[in-house]
């Protein structure tokens, strides 16, 4: 049960010290307090935990300073949609860009930061293609140990500091360890806060419960979860309501293709039909990343990559961000070149996106 409070209650008031000694009194019943910070105003919420199918709805809502109780009609209590709260926002701001599940942003970058000159150049061609974001991995979670792990921290300055150059606004990036995000607030601070970081669990870390949980009690860095490449959707989404209940809200949930040999000849099966499950199912803005999914340059027929087509199966479905691997001199690049698509392809591939995300807002006015 979710108890939501009048936006204009002040934790000093007599009505929310009533509140909260109402529920201390209830038996066998938890609660948990939340702040979400909307748009406008910072709400308040409280999760009941427990026994709560006895609890009479209309007698909390009763209370002075409640403003509605929503029962939890599945178990993503947080970032869940429930059947009687449809309407709940879902969207979050964070350093001037606004996530949601009503629009749509592309996250163009390196699969991993190799070279300040490359990642000047991808900035650089970001600028000029009106892209704000981007993706940059410097903490790589690599099969053998042997591969490149990424720079880690050395390279943070710089790639902050070329960001704010280039008027990037946030950056995702991977984080395997808890320490690296204590790191990546340090370089911030160091540079001078030049840009934002949207922090990314990766695949191999969806179930890592104690990283979602360092994760999810910092508020700073918006957390984007890949799902889980063979566990259920479920575990994956229960995977993301961890973050939620350390009471970080701002999560953004990434489709990546599922492993196994189903896959073939594409690096993972591509699942981004999932998009509208996730979205009936959650309040979360739901990225594709189809270049971890398809993972070759490999060209249709049509004479369209497979990965731009994989692009577009997502996008018509309502994704509303985009993960992509793009590099300079995809030769060079130190992890995942082969799937890497080329700067000058960058232009086309933005064009791509506009021509199906038009097409998907073209059916929902048809409705
Ligand atoms: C990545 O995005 O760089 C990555 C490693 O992806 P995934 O966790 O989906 O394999
Ligand atoms: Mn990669």
């Amino acid at each position: 049960m979710i108890v939501i409070l009048d936006p204009l209650i002040q934790k000093t008031s007599e009505e929310y010290r009533h509140i909260l000694a109402y529920l201390d009194n209830l038996p066998q019943i938890e609660h948990r307090v939340h702040e979400v910070q909307g748009e406008q105003q910072t709400l308040t919420e409280i999760y009941l935990l427990g026994k709560t199918v006895s609890l009479s709805k209309e007698d909390i809502e009763a209370l002075p300073g409640v403003e509605r109780v929503v029962r939890v009609s599945q178990p993503y209590r947080i970032l869940g949609r429930h059947a009687e709260d449809d309407n709940r926002s879902s969207s979050f701001e964070y350093n001037g860009v606004t996530f949601s599940q009503n629009n749509l942003h592309v996250f163009a970058g390196l699969c991993a930061v190799d070279t300040p000159q490359h990642v000047e150049l991808m900035m650089k061609g970001l600028q000029e293609n009106g892209q704000v974001c981007t993706r940059m991995g410097a903490y790589k979670p690599r099969t053998n140990p042997y591969s490149f792990q990424g720079h880690g921290k050395k390279c943070l300055n710089y790639v902050f500091e070329l960001a704010g150059k280039y008027g990037i606004k946030v950056i995702a990036m991977e984080v395997t360890h808890e320490i690296h995000i204590e790191e990546i607030r340090q370089a911030l601070e160091q540079t001078g806060q030049p840009t934002g970081v949207m922090l990314q669990i990766g695949t191999r870390n969806t179930q890592n419960f104690e990283l979602l949980k360092h994760a999810g009690r910092q508020q700073e860095f918006p957390i984007l979860i890949k799902r889980g490449f063979g566990i259920t959707l479920e575990e994956s989404l229960n995977a993301a309501e961890y973050l939620a209940s350390e009471g970080n809200h701002k999560v953004i949930f990434a489709l990546r293709g599922m492993k196994g040999e189903m896959g073939n000849p594409h690096r993972n099966l591509v699942d981004f039909s999932h998009v509208p499950v996730v979205k009936r199912l959650t309040r979360m803005p739901i990225c594709i990343d189809p270049s971890h999914s398809v993972g070759t340059r490999a060209r249709a027929p049509d004479g369209l990559l497979e990965i731009q087509h994989a692009t577009a199966q997502g996008v018509i479905a309502g994704a509303n961000m985009i993960l992509v691997d793009f590099h300079p001199h995809p030769k060079k690049a130190l992890v995942d070149g082969p799937q890497a698509l080329l700067m000058n392809e960058l232009p086309g591939f933005l064009e791509d996106i506009q021509i199906s995300r038009d097409a998907y807002e073209k059916r929902l006015a048809k409705k």
